[in-house]
């Protein structure tokens, strides 16, 4: 029988995932190990397949957001360690030891509750460098650690901050203060006789802006998919989009030479000879819910465009240029089609949007297809 699916698809290179990793390794050397970040469902690019793919490249770890994702991850054979972000509630400790998951505290009151619940679990700290959000301040960091140190059923694994430093427009004074306050910590707690297994503080900005803050593990999330970040000289690198495509086909194609006598919809100009094409791809889907001016796609390796209003999931193409094209003909938004290419940033400008924003819209709302 057929394998009948939504001819609506978008393509992750697992070979550009595995690129970027490799790049980062070398870039941070052998005694520096990698966390790689799958938040967000790796941007849209599939959290499990992205761990599974840094698990192969030789990742010291997986961080998630999502403890239902992190399990799943387990049940699809992830066998990376794994840290979670504050996101989940003491009571599942008994559910993190049987995943083997490792769970973030950052308070004093946090270590005696995950105590309470746990009978043998690894965490980590959370270091607050100036961020407000989780994680121990500096001044306030040696006394959690000793209490996660002190306890008879929680075992400390790490350590790590998260310096803000691309949400918007942040100040690099107040990144690199950040930075400084989360090594600060570190070395507060060290100083107290308490081992830090893991130590980190960089994400994919600060990796490629502050070579100083590697200690001895990073963990980045976008730049192992390819987003790249402004880069100090000796960390400028070339890496690769993961994201590499958005493709669909014409479901219906239609003239609307002649109209009969019904009135004509106000939204659509009308040309002679006109011809329009549906494609099952729309707003639920991630597309712009404003058409935007101009936007294209790639039909017979030539530019289409799009007709307004766009629906839940479906657009209207005009086919009045290229009037072969029939029920089942591909068209794209992303990638190469014949001699001509949509790419990620051209994408971005078409929608208004930034090229993070494309990842999320697109990788969580159609099925992935995976390149490797
Ligand atoms: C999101 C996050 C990261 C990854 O951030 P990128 O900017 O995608 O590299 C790293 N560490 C922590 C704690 C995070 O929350």
């Amino acid at each position: 029988m057929m394998h009948a699916q939504r001819p609506t698809w978008c393509e992750i290179d697992l070979s550009a995932i595995r690129h970027n990793l490799a790049t980062l390794g070398d870039m941070v050397g052998p005694k520096v190990g990698v966390f790689v970040c799958v938040k967000g469902d790796a941007s849209g690019c599939g959290d499990i397949e992205v761990a599974r793919t840094a698990e192969q490249a030789g990742a010291a770890g997986a961080a998630f957001g999502n403890l239902d994702r992190a399990m799943a991850a387990r049940q699809a054979g992830v066998r990376l360690p794994i840290l979670l972000y504050p996101t989940c509630l003491p009571d599942t400790a008994p559910a993190l030891e049987a995943h083997n998951l490792m769970p973030t505290l950052s308070t004093l009151e946090d270590v005696a509750a995950w105590s309470s619940h746990a009978k043998s679990l690894k965490v980590f700290l959370k270091l607050d460098g100036g961020g407000f959000r989780a994680g121990a301040l500096p001044h306030h960091a040696p006394a959690v650690a000793r209490a996660i140190a002190d306890s008879n059923t929680l075992e400390l694994a790490g350590a790590y901050g998260h310096p803000m430093a691309s949400y918007g427009p942040v100040d690099p004074v107040y990144t690199d203060a950040q930075v400084n306050s989360c090594i600060d910590a570190l070395k507060r707690i060290e100083a107290a006789g308490i081992d830090v297994p893991v130590r980190m503080v960089s994400s994919s900005a600060i990796i490629l802006s502050h070579p100083d803050a590697d200690l001895n593990a990073v963990d980045p999330g976008r730049l192992a998919i390819g987003q790249s970040f402004p880069a100090v000289p000796g960390r400028e690198r070339v890496w690769r989009h993961a994201l590499v495509g958005l493709r669909s086909h014409l479901v219906m194609v239609k003239s609307l030479d002649d109209i009969g006598d019904v009135m004509p919809a106000p939204f659509l100009p009308r040309r002679p000879g006109m011809k329009i094409g549906l494609v099952p791809y729309g707003w639920s889907d991630g597309y712009p819910r404003k058409i935007p001016e101009n936007a294209t796609a790639l039909l017979h390796g030539r530019r289409v465009r799009l007709l307004g209003p766009t629906h839940s999931e479906l657009l209207r193409v005009d086919l009045t240029d290229v009037p072969e094209a029939a029920i089942g003909d591909e068209v794209v938004f992303l990638g190469r089609q014949g001699n001509d290419e949509i790419g990620l940033e051209e994408l971005a400008v078409q929608w208004k949007v930034g090229v993070s924003d494309l990842y999320g819209a697109i990788g969580k709302s159609v099925r992935r297809h995976y390149l490797r």
